[in-house]
């Protein structure tokens, strides 16, 4: 059993032995602490079977602190986020554990806005917590029923579309939906899109129908479809239906990481404004940035540290290379709808495919590697790092979170984790060479300094 992992963002872990109702609650409770009695929150889940008993847990923690729920059932992260704007409420809360296992469930909370806590606010609903004192606030909160989500949000996406070029082209697209929130939502914007949909693992009472994360290694009935149907493009959604990942007209499955710099190219079109990103996604937006004259800004990973970025910025689009892109006319939180959306609009008004599309890009090799990291060792760690990255004539480096090493050839980007004891590398560069000797040498360099 693993343990409860607590972050600024919320808490997650596996139910009901780890996430307990009494966790659930104790959170709901210091999330009411935190806003004050009389506020009202949004809440939605993902179509998890733990979601309706964490709900249970949760609000009786929110409505007991005063807050009243307006409950909005099974919808996806960016639904909750819409809808906590346009409702006007105070704050919101998502029961998901995104794309882990289906043993596990979290909850993650938003600020008025609809976007993940920002760093203080997320370290106080913590500390709350911790502290475990709930004054109790007089009378209870109400709690009511909205079933408005799905309506709003393919509203709000198509308002950003040029609806009538797409559905004129009357694609045929295969959605892997994965059972998860996305179901519903998805069904009817691609309807709206004048869309031929086969539509897969689209039952919401079903478990997931593979493992949960959208890698290409999960993705292999999805891309058998797409080849199956002849369609012209296979979109695969996480439970909770913030990240998209996307398989070409051939069947084959081109990586999370083109999501978010294919969207971009097609917005920066129309919208010319800087971009915002996290310091592991790849130099493909560096490239996207650059073709229309763009800056394109470099946040600490995590979704709140972009979106703050964003706002911050002013810029006109953004996301994670996890699939996750953000459109600060919808909501600046990671939405597959407003990627379906926008891909789809891409191929509408390019009239190239999505094969073409990815090509216009750089390619890249992307290698991943963690390491357990002691606690306290990080700092040394780091330190090693850049001291031999530094001998290298053109390094750059960013020590915002961890350190990225900018070199001519690729990039490195070392970070420990904030919720687990290890040490992350990432690193990119042109195929087939730099990308692996500079993830080798990282690598070599991590481990010298780790057992020293
Ligand atoms: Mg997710």
């Amino acid at each position: 059993m693993g343990r409860l992992m607590v972050s600024i963002s919320g808490v997650r872990g596996e139910v009901p032995e780890v996430l307990t109702p009494r966790v659930a609650e104790d959170f709901g409770a210091a999330f009411a602490a935190m806003l004050g009695p009389g506020k009202t929150v949004v809440l939605g889940r993902d179509t998890r079977s733990s979601g309706p008993a964490v709900r249970d847990a949760v609000t009786a923690g929110l409505t007991a602190g005063g807050l009243d729920v307006v409950d909005l059932g099974v919808v996806s992260t960016p639904g909750v986020a819409l809808m906590t704007k346009r409702l006007g409420a105070d704050g919101g809360v998502v029961i998901t554990a995104s794309h882990n296992p289906l043993p596990y469930n979290g909850i993650k909370f938003l600020s008025p806005e609809g976007l993940s806590l920002p760093a203080g606010q997320g370290q106080r609903l913590k500390a709350l917590w911790q502290a475990g004192q709930f004054s109790s606030a007089g009378a209870p909160g109400k709690v009511r029923a909205n079933d408005q989500t799905h309506q709003v949000h393919v509203e709000a996406v198509c308002d950003i579309l040029d609806t009538e070029a797409i559905a004129s082209r009357r694609f045929k697209v295969v959605l892997d939906s994965i059972n998860g929130a996305g179901i519903v939502g998805s069904k009817l914007l691609l309807e709206r899109l004048g869309c031929e949909l086969v539509h897969i693992n689209d039952d919401p009472e079903a478990d997931f129908a593979h493992r949960p994360e959208p890698l290409a290694e999960n993705l292999t009935g999805l891309c058998e479809a797409v080849r199956r149907a002849g369609a012209a493009i296979g979109f695969a959604q996480d439970p909770d239906a913030d990240r998209l990942a996307i398989v070409d007209e051939t069947g084959n499955y081109i990586g999370e990481e083109y999501t978010l710099p294919l969207t971009a190219a097609f917005v920066l079109r129309h919208r010319r404004g800087d971009l915002a990103t996290n310091l592991s996604t790849s130099r493909m937006m560096d490239a996207v940035a650059e073709r229309f004259g763009v800056k394109l800004h470099r946040a600490p990973v995590g979704e709140a540290n972009v979106a703050a970025r964003m706002v911050q910025a002013n810029c006109v689009f953004g996301g994670e290379g996890n699939g996750g892109v953000m459109d600060p006319r919808v909501v600046i939180v990671r939405d597959s709808f407003v990627g379906m959306g926008l891909m789809l609009n891409y191929l509408a008004e390019s009239g190239k495919t999505v094969s073409a599309l990815a090509r216009e890009l750089p390619r890249y090799e992307m290698i991943k590697q963690k390491f357990p990291c002691p606690v306290g060792q990080a700092e040394r760690v780091l330190d090693a790092v850049k001291a031999a990255f530094a001998r290298q004539s053109g390094a750059r480096f960013n020590e915002e979170d961890g350190i990225r090493v900018d070199l001519p050839e690729g990039w490195v980007h070392v970070r420990p984790s904030n919720t687990e004891p290890i040490i992350r590398i990432t690193a990119e560069g042109t195929p087939g060479g730099p990308a692996r000797a500079i993830a080798a040498e990282a690598q070599r360099l991590v481990q010298e300094a780790l057992e020293a």
